[in-house]
């Protein structure tokens, strides 16, 4: 054993089931898997609606099986898989594979509240996931962690700043001297932009965030600060600890991904340049670290590393996420489904930037919370909350902030 006392760790090689395999995170996962074929075995992958993708990427990686989640389209890939590669069709299938014997971890890469069902069905059976559905503890933390310790699986994090706090807590015991968890966030393409000059933004602007590339709802998130708010939630849940252990600082290069602080003012930080697979690729292979795709630090090009407090004002939607990971209960499910819905209006035309923040606010106000609910519940509420936000009319008028 080395002077350090850090011992060799063990050789792991895992057998995944990829959920959500065509979006951003999961081309990404493809990519680390096709970069560690002695590691990482893909035995089988899911998709919605991209059968196109879905097709190329079950020729070029030769899956068990594919499962098209949408029943509605998957006539469409049948004649086209190769030989050897079933087809599964709908949620419910996907459950069963993700759930056989021969799979040893699942990655939740699904957008949205519709992640929830596989990652449930995985930790069900004791499987360990990969999490990158965010959305999943925003919606059911409570009970999500509670089913994970039942089952004695593990919920790795994928989610670069959760994935960095993880790395950072590895040692034994560490969660018992934190002091506090400070998740870094780059700002969104609207940093520095005050109310007023956020009133007209367009779907096209706020697409187009500066330092990731990620899918369209996340990148909404990522301007609005939706997506701090929602990963407040999910760090209060992952590492349980309360709001007022938690904290927000703004980093716009997105390379310091998130700091520990101890109780004895020590703070440590993880940072590597902004590319998603590193996360994953730690997931994978985790206890083990092992070389792999990921973009490597640009130390002869390496400048300052900025931080600044976020603009509260101008990103409501921030304090929101403090609330929430306060409140606990149904107020989770609330606030995602209302914001899956604003995004998805937003994107289509018929609701202002500023009033995502707003109907997300309303919405959340207006609900009957309950403080224990079951799964049944959530999904109640879940569906319910999507009904009103879709109702929702703005009381401002287009532009005004
Ligand atoms: P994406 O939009 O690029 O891909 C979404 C995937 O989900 C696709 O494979 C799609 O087929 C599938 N999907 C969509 N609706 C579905 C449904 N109803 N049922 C089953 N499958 C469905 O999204 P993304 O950017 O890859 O993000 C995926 C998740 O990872 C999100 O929860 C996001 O918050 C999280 N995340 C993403 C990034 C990133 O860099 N992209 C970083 C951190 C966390
Ligand atoms: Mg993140």
């Amino acid at each position: 054993m080395p002077a350090s006392g850090l011992s060799e760790q063990p050789f792991v090689r895992r057998r995944i089931a990829l959920v959500g395999a065509t979006g951003t995170i999961g081309v990404n996962c493809l990519d680390v898997a096709s970069h560690l074929p002695d590691r990482v075995t893909v035995v089988g992958i899911s998709g919605h609606g991209n059968i196109d993708r879905l097709v190329e990427q079950t020729l070029a990686h030769r899956p068990e099986w594919v499962a098209v989640t949408d029943p509605a389209r998957a006539a469409e890939a049948r004649d086209r898989l190769p030989e050897g590669t079933r087809l599964l069709v709908g949620e419910d299938a996907l459950a069963r594979a993700i759930g056989a014997s021969d799979i040893d971890m699942v990655v939740c890469a699904i957008v949205g509240a519709a992640g929830l069902n596989s990652a449930w069905a995985a930790l069900e059976a004791g499987k360990d996931i990969a999490l990158a559905n965010k959305e999943t503890l925003v919606v059911a933390g409570s009970l999500v962690t509670d089913l994970a310790q039942r089952r004695g699986a593990r919920l790795i994090p994928v989610d670069s700043e959760h994935s960095a706090l993880f790395q950072l807590l590895r040692e034994p015991g560490a969660l018992g001297h934190v002091e506090r968890l400070v998740l870094t966030g780059s700002g969104g393409p609207f940093r520095g932009k005050t109310r007023e000059q956020l009133g007209n933004v367009t779907p096209e602007e706020a697409l187009n965030h500066p330092t990731w590339r990620m899918g369209p709802k996340i990148s909404i998130d990522s301007a609005t600060l939706m997506n701090k708010a929602l990963e407040v939630i999910e760090a209060r849940w992952l590492f349980d600890l309360g709001p007022d252990r938690l904290d927000v600082i703004i980093h716009p290069e997105s390379i310091v991904h998130s700091f520990v602080e101890f109780v004895d003012g020590s703070v440590v930080a993880q940072a590597s340049p902004p590319d998603m697979r590193l996360p994953i690729q730690y997931a994978l292979t985790f206890p083990d670290r092992v070389p792999g795709p990921t973009l490597r630090m640009p130390w002869r090009a390496m400048k300052a590393w900025n931080f600044e407090q976020p603009d509260r004002e101008a990103f409501p939607a921030l304090d929101l996420g403090f609330e929430v990971a306060g409140r606990g209960g149904t107020a989770g499910a609330v606030l995602n489904a209302a914001n899956e819905v604003a995004v998805a209006r937003f994107l289509a035309g018929s609701l202002s930037f500023l009033d995502i923040s707003r109907l997300v606010s309303d919405i959340l106000n207006g609900h009957h919370h309950d403080a224990r609910p079951d799964l049944a519940t959530l999904t109640r509420v879940d569906r319910q909350s999507r009904q009103e936000a879709e109702k929702w009319r703005s009381t401002t008028t287009m532009g005004q902030a």
